[in-house]
Protein backbone atom coordinates (compact mmCIF):
# COMPACT_ATOMS: atom_id res chain seq x y z
CA UNK A 1 0.00 0.00 0.00
CA UNK A 2 1.68 3.77 -1.03
CA UNK A 3 2.71 5.16 2.14
CA UNK A 4 4.15 9.31 1.97
CA UNK A 5 5.29 11.23 3.90
CA UNK A 6 5.76 15.35 4.59
CA UNK A 7 9.53 16.18 5.83
CA UNK A 8 10.18 19.98 6.99
CA UNK A 9 12.97 21.51 8.92
CA UNK A 10 12.30 23.11 11.61
CA UNK A 11 14.68 26.18 10.96
CA UNK A 12 12.04 28.29 9.51
CA UNK A 13 8.41 28.47 9.32
CA UNK A 14 6.14 26.93 6.69
CA UNK A 15 5.38 29.04 3.61
CA UNK A 16 3.03 28.24 0.67
CA UNK A 17 5.42 26.12 -1.37
CA UNK A 18 5.45 23.84 2.22
CA UNK A 19 1.65 23.59 1.64
CA UNK A 20 1.58 22.82 -2.07
CA UNK A 21 4.14 19.65 -1.46
CA UNK A 22 2.53 18.48 2.04
CA UNK A 23 -0.81 18.50 -0.47
CA UNK A 24 0.99 16.42 -3.20
CA UNK A 25 2.02 14.19 -0.70
CA UNK A 26 -1.13 13.73 1.65
CA UNK A 27 -2.99 13.62 -1.55
CA UNK A 28 -1.44 10.71 -3.25
CA UNK A 29 -1.47 8.80 0.03
CA UNK A 30 -5.16 9.09 0.39
CA UNK A 31 -5.84 8.52 -3.65
CA UNK A 32 -3.84 5.11 -3.06
CA UNK A 33 -5.63 4.66 0.10
CA UNK A 34 -2.23 4.10 1.84
CA UNK A 35 -0.83 6.94 4.33
CA UNK A 36 0.82 9.95 5.07
CA UNK A 37 3.21 10.80 7.52
CA UNK A 38 4.73 13.40 9.14
CA UNK A 39 8.25 13.81 9.48
CA UNK A 40 10.12 16.24 11.57
CA UNK A 41 13.65 16.91 9.81
CA UNK A 42 15.38 18.82 13.27
CA UNK A 43 18.81 17.04 13.66
CA UNK A 44 20.65 20.41 12.15
CA UNK A 45 21.54 21.53 15.38
CA UNK A 46 22.66 25.09 14.79
CA UNK A 47 19.62 25.88 12.82
CA UNK A 48 16.56 23.71 14.25
CA UNK A 49 14.17 25.64 16.43
CA UNK A 50 12.15 22.84 17.98
CA UNK A 51 9.10 25.17 19.04
CA UNK A 52 8.72 25.26 15.11
CA UNK A 53 7.63 21.54 15.48
CA UNK A 54 4.23 22.35 17.07
CA UNK A 55 3.75 25.09 14.32
CA UNK A 56 3.85 22.62 11.58
CA UNK A 57 1.25 20.56 13.37
CA UNK A 58 -1.33 23.75 13.54
CA UNK A 59 -0.31 24.39 9.99
CA UNK A 60 -1.42 21.01 8.23
CA UNK A 61 -3.93 20.48 10.64
CA UNK A 62 -5.20 24.33 9.51
CA UNK A 63 -5.04 23.06 5.91
CA UNK A 64 -7.49 19.85 6.76
CA UNK A 65 -4.50 17.16 6.19
CA UNK A 66 -4.59 14.83 8.39
CA UNK A 67 -1.23 12.54 8.95
CA UNK A 68 -1.40 9.11 9.84
CA UNK A 69 0.05 7.64 13.30
CA UNK A 70 2.84 9.17 15.43
CA UNK A 71 5.06 12.24 14.00
CA UNK A 72 8.61 10.74 13.42
CA UNK A 73 11.12 12.99 15.01
CA UNK A 74 14.95 12.87 13.70
CA UNK A 75 16.72 13.98 16.75
CA UNK A 76 14.92 10.71 18.54
CA UNK A 77 16.56 8.41 16.26
CA UNK A 78 20.39 9.20 15.90
CA UNK A 79 21.66 5.79 16.76
CA UNK A 80 20.24 4.23 13.91
CA UNK A 81 22.10 6.93 12.09
CA UNK A 82 25.11 6.45 13.74
CA UNK A 83 24.67 2.68 13.57
CA UNK A 84 24.84 3.00 9.32
CA UNK A 85 27.41 5.16 9.84
CA UNK A 86 29.49 2.89 11.57
CA UNK A 87 28.73 0.34 8.81
CA UNK A 88 29.74 1.98 6.04
CA UNK A 89 33.30 2.91 7.71
CA UNK A 90 33.31 -0.61 8.16
CA UNK A 91 32.99 -1.66 4.61
CA UNK A 92 36.16 0.89 3.97
CA UNK A 93 33.55 4.15 2.34
CA UNK A 94 33.93 6.92 4.72
CA UNK A 95 36.61 8.55 5.27
CA UNK A 96 37.39 11.70 8.03
CA UNK A 97 37.33 15.02 6.79
CA UNK A 98 38.09 18.62 8.17
CA UNK A 99 38.12 20.85 5.81
CA UNK A 100 36.08 23.82 6.02
CA UNK A 101 33.80 25.12 3.47
CA UNK A 102 36.54 28.01 2.37
CA UNK A 103 39.03 25.82 1.70
CA UNK A 104 36.99 23.39 -0.70
CA UNK A 105 35.51 26.36 -2.19
CA UNK A 106 38.96 27.93 -3.07
CA UNK A 107 40.48 24.02 -4.12
CA UNK A 108 36.93 22.79 -5.88
CA UNK A 109 37.33 22.97 -9.94
CA UNK A 110 33.60 22.04 -10.55
CA UNK A 111 29.98 23.07 -9.16
CA UNK A 112 27.50 20.55 -8.44
CA UNK A 113 24.08 20.71 -7.46
CA UNK A 114 24.89 21.95 -3.91
CA UNK A 115 27.76 24.17 -4.83
CA UNK A 116 31.44 23.69 -5.27
CA UNK A 117 32.30 20.17 -5.21
CA UNK A 118 34.34 18.90 -3.15
CA UNK A 119 37.70 17.84 -4.76
CA UNK A 120 38.76 14.94 -2.97
CA UNK A 121 41.65 16.61 -0.39
CA UNK A 122 41.42 14.30 2.65
CA UNK A 123 40.43 10.87 0.76
CA UNK A 124 43.74 9.46 0.72
CA UNK A 125 44.93 11.41 3.61
CA UNK A 126 45.83 10.87 7.56
CA UNK A 127 43.01 12.89 9.05
CA UNK A 128 42.54 12.78 12.53
CA UNK A 129 38.86 11.15 13.03
CA UNK A 130 38.07 13.35 16.36
CA UNK A 131 35.50 15.95 15.26
CA UNK A 132 35.74 15.36 11.94
CA UNK A 133 32.69 15.32 9.38
CA UNK A 134 33.11 11.91 7.46
CA UNK A 135 32.44 11.55 3.68
CA UNK A 136 31.29 8.84 1.15
CA UNK A 137 34.32 8.00 -0.87
CA UNK A 138 31.69 7.80 -3.75
CA UNK A 139 33.27 6.55 -6.84
CA UNK A 140 34.50 3.64 -4.28
CA UNK A 141 31.41 2.98 -3.14
CA UNK A 142 29.52 3.20 -6.87
CA UNK A 143 31.89 0.92 -8.05
CA UNK A 144 30.71 -1.88 -5.27
CA UNK A 145 27.20 -1.23 -5.82
CA UNK A 146 26.81 -1.34 -9.82
CA UNK A 147 24.95 0.17 -12.01
CA UNK A 148 21.80 1.87 -10.42
CA UNK A 149 18.64 3.26 -11.60
CA UNK A 150 15.50 4.79 -10.15
CA UNK A 151 12.14 5.86 -10.84
CA UNK A 152 10.49 9.30 -10.55
CA UNK A 153 6.51 9.59 -11.43
CA UNK A 154 6.59 12.56 -13.18
CA UNK A 155 10.20 12.17 -15.21
CA UNK A 156 10.84 8.31 -15.66
CA UNK A 157 13.56 5.77 -15.37
CA UNK A 158 17.30 7.47 -14.27
CA UNK A 159 20.39 6.52 -14.31
CA UNK A 160 21.86 7.10 -10.54
CA UNK A 161 25.07 9.56 -10.88
CA UNK A 162 25.57 9.70 -7.74
CA UNK A 163 29.09 11.28 -8.13
CA UNK A 164 27.71 15.15 -9.40
CA UNK A 165 27.90 16.47 -5.73
CA UNK A 166 31.32 14.79 -5.26
CA UNK A 167 32.06 12.99 -1.82
CA UNK A 168 29.04 14.18 0.00
CA UNK A 169 29.07 14.46 4.38
CA UNK A 170 27.10 11.75 5.84
CA UNK A 171 28.25 11.97 9.43
CA UNK A 172 28.44 15.69 10.17
CA UNK A 173 30.49 17.49 13.40
CA UNK A 174 27.76 19.53 14.20
CA UNK A 175 24.94 16.85 13.98
CA UNK A 176 25.17 13.61 13.87
CA UNK A 177 23.77 12.50 10.09
CA UNK A 178 23.47 14.23 7.21
CA UNK A 179 20.18 14.85 5.04
CA UNK A 180 20.98 12.73 2.66
CA UNK A 181 21.73 9.69 5.28
CA UNK A 182 19.35 10.88 7.59
CA UNK A 183 16.42 11.12 4.96
CA UNK A 184 17.61 7.52 3.74
CA UNK A 185 17.17 5.74 6.21
CA UNK A 186 14.04 7.34 8.19
CA UNK A 187 12.12 6.62 4.48
CA UNK A 188 12.72 2.99 4.53
CA UNK A 189 11.96 2.53 8.35
CA UNK A 190 8.52 4.06 7.71
CA UNK A 191 8.23 2.18 4.56
CA UNK A 192 7.60 5.07 2.79
CA UNK A 193 6.78 3.19 -1.07
CA UNK A 194 6.97 6.98 -2.52
CA UNK A 195 9.00 9.65 -1.76
CA UNK A 196 7.43 12.91 -2.71
CA UNK A 197 9.24 16.44 -2.63
CA UNK A 198 10.23 19.44 -4.16
CA UNK A 199 12.29 18.98 -8.05
CA UNK A 200 14.66 20.82 -5.98
CA UNK A 201 15.67 17.88 -4.06
CA UNK A 202 15.23 15.79 -7.64
CA UNK A 203 19.55 15.59 -7.54
CA UNK A 204 19.98 14.32 -4.18
CA UNK A 205 17.85 11.04 -4.81
CA UNK A 206 21.34 9.93 -7.02
CA UNK A 207 23.11 9.76 -3.52
CA UNK A 208 20.12 8.26 -1.75
CA UNK A 209 19.81 5.99 -4.56
CA UNK A 210 23.71 4.95 -3.78
CA UNK A 211 22.67 4.74 -0.07
CA UNK A 212 20.14 2.19 -0.16
CA UNK A 213 21.73 -0.33 -2.69
CA UNK A 214 24.80 0.27 -0.30
CA UNK A 215 23.03 -0.74 2.74
CA UNK A 216 20.76 -3.09 1.49
CA UNK A 217 17.20 -1.15 1.71
CA UNK A 218 13.73 -1.29 -0.12
CA UNK A 219 13.84 1.30 -3.12
CA UNK A 220 10.72 3.63 -3.38
CA UNK A 221 9.62 5.43 -6.31
CA UNK A 222 9.93 9.18 -6.58
CA UNK A 223 7.83 12.08 -7.28
CA UNK A 224 9.60 15.34 -7.36
CA UNK A 225 6.57 17.85 -7.83
CA UNK A 226 7.46 21.77 -9.41
CA UNK A 227 7.84 24.31 -7.37
CA UNK A 228 6.44 26.80 -6.26
CA UNK A 229 8.01 30.19 -7.64
CA UNK A 230 7.87 34.07 -7.54
CA UNK A 231 7.23 36.59 -10.29
CA UNK A 232 11.62 36.68 -10.68
CA UNK A 233 11.07 32.95 -10.81
CA UNK A 234 12.73 32.30 -8.03
CA UNK A 235 11.46 29.84 -5.78
CA UNK A 236 10.00 30.73 -2.75
CA UNK A 237 12.16 30.16 0.43
CA UNK A 238 12.30 30.75 4.04
CA UNK A 239 15.59 32.57 4.26
CA UNK A 240 14.93 35.01 1.74
CA UNK A 241 12.25 36.22 3.47
CA UNK A 242 9.33 34.53 1.60
CA UNK A 243 7.57 33.52 4.66
CA UNK A 244 7.19 37.01 6.16
CA UNK A 245 6.06 38.34 2.79
CA UNK A 246 2.57 37.14 2.92
CA UNK A 247 2.82 33.64 2.08
CA UNK A 248 3.81 32.40 5.46
CA UNK A 249 1.45 29.24 6.53
CA UNK A 250 1.07 30.36 10.24
CA UNK A 251 0.56 34.17 9.90
CA UNK A 252 -2.42 33.18 7.29
CA UNK A 253 -3.65 31.08 9.40
CA UNK A 254 -3.41 33.48 12.61
CA UNK A 255 -5.13 35.83 10.45
CA UNK A 256 -7.89 33.84 9.99
CA UNK A 257 -7.79 32.50 6.47
CA UNK A 258 -9.56 29.38 5.65
CA UNK A 259 -6.80 27.01 5.45
CA UNK A 260 -9.12 24.25 3.95
CA UNK A 261 -9.84 26.36 1.29
CA UNK A 262 -6.43 27.12 0.79
CA UNK A 263 -5.61 23.77 -0.11
CA UNK A 264 -8.29 22.93 -2.40
CA UNK A 265 -6.73 26.17 -4.46
CA UNK A 266 -3.47 24.80 -4.41
CA UNK A 267 -4.99 21.20 -5.51
CA UNK A 268 -6.68 23.28 -8.48
CA UNK A 269 -3.01 25.03 -9.06
CA UNK A 270 -4.79 28.50 -8.09
CA UNK A 271 -1.91 30.46 -6.72
CA UNK A 272 -2.00 34.29 -5.29
CA UNK A 273 -1.06 36.71 -7.37
CA UNK A 274 2.73 36.42 -7.95
CA UNK A 275 3.39 32.99 -7.32
CA UNK A 276 3.54 30.50 -10.22
CA UNK A 277 4.10 26.71 -10.36
CA UNK A 278 7.54 25.79 -12.03
CA UNK A 279 7.46 22.53 -13.67
CA UNK A 280 10.90 22.54 -14.07
CA UNK A 281 13.62 23.42 -12.85
CA UNK A 282 17.88 23.33 -13.25
CA UNK A 283 19.00 19.81 -12.53
CA UNK A 284 15.63 17.71 -13.99
CA UNK A 285 15.59 16.25 -17.20
N1 LIG B 1 13.65 18.49 5.10
C1 LIG B 1 13.70 18.82 3.71
C2 LIG B 1 13.22 20.23 3.50
O1 LIG B 1 12.58 20.80 4.36
C3 LIG B 1 12.86 17.89 2.85
C4 LIG B 1 13.49 16.57 2.72
C5 LIG B 1 12.75 15.54 1.88
O2 LIG B 1 11.56 15.69 1.62
O3 LIG B 1 13.41 14.57 1.51
O4 LIG B 1 13.50 20.79 2.47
Amino acid sequence: MIRTRFAPSPNGSLHLGHAYSAVVAHDLARAGGGAFLLRIEDIDGTRSRPELAGEFRADLAWLGLEWDGAVVVQSQRLAAYAAAGERLKAMGLLYPCRCTRAEIAAAATAMGPDGPVYPGTCRDRAVDPEGAAWRLDVAKAAALAGPLAWTDALAGVQAATPGIFGDVVLLRKEAPASYHLAATLDDAADGITLVTRGADLFAATHVHRLLQALLGLPVPAWHHHGLLVESDGRKLAKRRGSALAGFGLADRRRAGEDGRALATALRAHRFPAGISLAERLDGCP
